[in-house]
């Protein structure tokens, strides 16, 4: 097959809490599926304030990491593995910038959030992280490996 040709990358994208309490959990699951990307691992998860900060260890130095680590901790986040040809770059695509002001009407940020520190949805921002950050917040068996049987042309 064609895509075979190519890298198949996974990616680490979750709802933050604000996204789960809003109800637009399955909206942003949606837009992923109809894009042609696959769920590898779902769940709804209550994180530790520890998972919180290793997952953003690189923001440690920012003014705003403690509130950033009060948001995500705040209630439970839908944590999902994406895989695909290109699934990072075209994931940070779907969801617009950082600044849901700046974000392109279309997006995930763009049509649904407002504040940046509200901002609905987290994606890896590089296959290595994207890596990094299933391992960290998947266990082992929460993970599915499969094959889509009806829809062969999307990869
Ligand atoms: P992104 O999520 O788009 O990759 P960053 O990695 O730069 O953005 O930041 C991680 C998260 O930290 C953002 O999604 C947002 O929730 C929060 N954040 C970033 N910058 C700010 C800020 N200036 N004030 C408050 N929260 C911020
Ligand atoms: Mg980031």
């Amino acid at each position: 097959l064609i895509a075979s040709l190519e890298q198949v990358d996974q990616t680490y994208i979750m709802v933050k809490p604000d996204g789960v309490q809003r109800g637009v959990v399955g909206d942003i699951i949606s837009r992923f599926e109809k894009k042609g990307f696959k769920l590898t691992g779902l769940k709804l998860y209550q994180c530790s304030k520890d998972l919180a900060e290793e997952h953003y260890k690189d923001l440690k130095l920012k003014s705003f990491f403690p509130k950033l680590i009060d948001y995500i901790t705040s209630g439970p986040v839908v944590c999902m593995a994406w895989e695909g040809v290109g699934v990072v770059a075209s994931a940070r695509k779907l969801i617009g910038a950082t600044d849901p002001l700046q974000a392109e009407p279309g997006t995930i940020r763009g049509d649904l959030a407002v504040q940046t520190g509200r901002n609905i949805v987290h994606g890896s921002d590089s296959p290595e992280n994207g890596k990094r950050e299933i391992a960290l917040w998947f266990k082992e068996g929460e993970l599915c490996e499969w094959t889509p049987v009806l829809t062969p042309w999307l990869r």
